[in-house]
């Protein structure tokens, strides 16, 4: 019988095949008393399962495929962090002495107990690390009770079939790249979540978040996985694989024209510039940029080099990573941003969970308290900048404190670099992002004193709402077309234009095509966003007509009717 079900999308396409369900180990096992002479034998059980997992995964580790996407290695190291840590790998072999309980049963409790101190933090990003204890105990439980491991011991599916599970590891998925798989799709995750994540690095159209599908789908059934909608159908009939095989080939010659606009200038109909620019998270995902024509780096998110680890990268290892990043775009600029860590990307081990993450220390107030960290990333990327077009940003800007604080921050890396006689680019502009409405609503002293602005949408939204963005159960109000938002950012825009400071928008609603011509309407000649949406938007770019577009984004600007918003909207895209 066919049925819909419904989740989130992570990553564009459609996707047709036959389901190929995953197994993993069951978090259920039995409580077994043994006599006191088994306790060693039972201790070195648990002892063996824990090295051949640890194995397992120093061997994925050393074998990861060269098309894997860079974040693999890191989410492998967590795993074999959490593997490390004493409460699993020590902790257990105690109980089975004190208590005479089998391995399982041990493990089994201290994850509970470990799992518990994670209930008591309110943070999303520790909530995805929950995710990850429970893989990797799965995996011990796997080895102690079949001595196989757990998801890995999946027979070799045939290519093109679409991976249903409860939950996936990346390390899980790494496996599953080779086997081709079309798709996958999955009961648990969030937009934030590792499969998430890998999804979007590997550009496979999946689904996270359906709940029930593990339970709903059966082996084999034929599956059509909508990836930008976030639509699952099963066992669809004939009329309904036929629709979806067409749209399939469509989206495949889409890609395929989109390819060609890659050299192609970024210019409305009246030949006016428009610059597209790519976000990045790590240096190599330069490579993405290039090949999808970005003008340059709006956007590197430099927190992510300071994830997943015990330590903080020092000042060469960042400067290494921005100098390959600025390298490989040659002559094209280079924006690269402070660390906004805090909220939901708190650094491992952090001693202080903040009681509401995103209001609390983040971005450049953690910056400025932590002014060693600050000034070691502040003299790694004015080293960058003797070798290519650097400009600095500097993440959620408030008040004129923190701007004056940040500007002599950079003055200061400046100054020790002169005493070290080390060369950098002396006019190194230094921006702002627009993220918080405080900024937005007194933007004159950004703009006098910064060089550019770039307009952080997603947190603009996330404190204009009063939504926290990485909260499920209300992204349902995560809406940019609110008229708050609307008019907060056509403000910031048109503020910045007359001040003649250069302006960006950098979060997604830059790559969303749907709002592509609203902005350029607003006044918008800058934009940045994630590589795989580039092409997209440009060709929405090429054949817009501006003095058209403004008029109707105008007209949005009047009303705050929701449903009238939209048909302009659609009135403005039909053009
Ligand atoms: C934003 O807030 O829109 C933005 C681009 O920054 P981040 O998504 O990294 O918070
Ligand atoms: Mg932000």
């Amino acid at each position: 019988m066919s049925f819909t079900l419904h989740g989130i999308g992570v990553s564009s396409g459609i996707a047709i095949g036959r389901a190929h369900l995953v197994s993993h180990a069951q978090l259920e096992v039995a409580h077994l008393e043994i006599p006191a002479d088994q306790v060693l034998f039972e201790q070195a059980r648990f002892d063996d399962a824990l090295n051949k997992v640890r194995k397992e995964l120093s061997d994925l580790a050393t074998h990861i495929p060269d098309n894997a996407p860079a974040e693999f290695e890191a989410f492998l190291n967590v795993h074999l962090m959490i593997l490390g840590d004493e409460t699993l790998s020590e902790a257990p072999k105690a109980m089975i002495a004190a208590q005479r309980c089998n391995a399982e049963w041990a493990l089994k409790q201290q994850m509970e107990a470990l799992l518990e101190q994670f209930d008591q933090i309110d943070d999303a990003y520790l909530r995805e690390r929950k995710t990850d204890v429970k893989q990797v105990v799965e995996r011990v439980l796997g080895a102690l009770m079949t001595g196989a491991p757990a998801a890995l011991s999946v027979v070799p599916p045939e290519e093109g079939s679409i991976l249903v599970a409860h939950d996936l590891s990346p390390a899980d998925v790494i496996l599953y790249k080779q086997h081709r798989f079309a798709s996958f799709i999955t009961d648990l995750g969030g937009t934030t979540s590792h499969t998430a994540i890998v999804a979007r690095s590997l550009g496979i159209p999946s689904i996270v978040a359906l709940h029930h599908a593990r339970r709903l789908v059966r082996e084999n059934e034929t599956l059509i996985v909508d990836g930008a909608h976030g639509v699952l159908i099963v066992d669809p009939d004939e009329t309904v694989l036929e629709e979806y095989r067409l749209r399939r080939h469509e989206w495949e010659l889409d890609q395929q024209k989109l390819r060609r606009l890659t050299t192609t200038r970024a210019a409305v109909l009246d030949g006016t510039r428009i610059e597209l620019h790519a976000n990045i998270e790590l240096s190599d995902d330069v490579h993405q940029a290039r090949e999808n024509g970005a003008a340059g780096v709006g956007l590197f998110r430099t927190e992510f080099l300071y994830l997943n680890r015990r330590d903080l990268p020092g000042e060469d290892e960042q400067f290494e990573a921005y100098r390959t990043a600025v390298t490989a775009m040659g002559r094209l600029p280079v924006t690269i941003r402070t660390f906004d860590l805090g909220a939901d990307k708190e650094l491992d081990g952090a001693e202080r969970v903040a009681p509401n993450p995103a209001l609390g220390l983040r971005a450049i107030r953690l910056c400025l308290a932590e002014p060693q960290m600050f000034h070691r990333q502040l003299r790694a990327i004015l080293r960058a900048s003797a070798f290519g077009r650097v400009k600095i940003l500097i993440p959620m800007l408030s008040s004129m404190t923190e701007l004056r604080q940040s500007l002599l921050a950079v003055a200061e890396a400046k100054a020790s670099l002169d005493r070290d006689g080390i060369a950098y680019d002396h006019e190194v502009p230094v921006g702002g992002m627009v993220e918080v409405p405080a900024a937005a609503l007194s933007l004159g002293m950004f703009t006098r004193k910064l060089d550019f602005l770039s307009i952080g949408t997603n947190d603009l939204i996330q404190y204009t709402l009063a939504i926290d963005r990485t909260d499920e159960s209300v992204a349902h109000l995560y809406d940019p077309l609110h008229p708050a938002v609307l008019n907060l950012v056509a403000s910031i825009i048109q503020t910045a234009n007359k001040a003649g400071t250069p302006v960006a928008v950098c979060g997604e609603m830059a790559g969303d095509v749907s709002l592509t011509r609203l902005l350029l309407g607003f006044g918008l000649r800058q934009f940045s966003m994630h590589p795989a949406n580039l092409l997209a938007v440009k060709q929405v770019v090429l054949k817009t007509d501006l003095d058209e577009v403004t008029v109707l984004a105008k007209r949005m600007l009047k009303t705050d009717d929701p449903e009238k918003l939209h048909s302009l909207l659609l009135k403005m895209n039909a053009l």
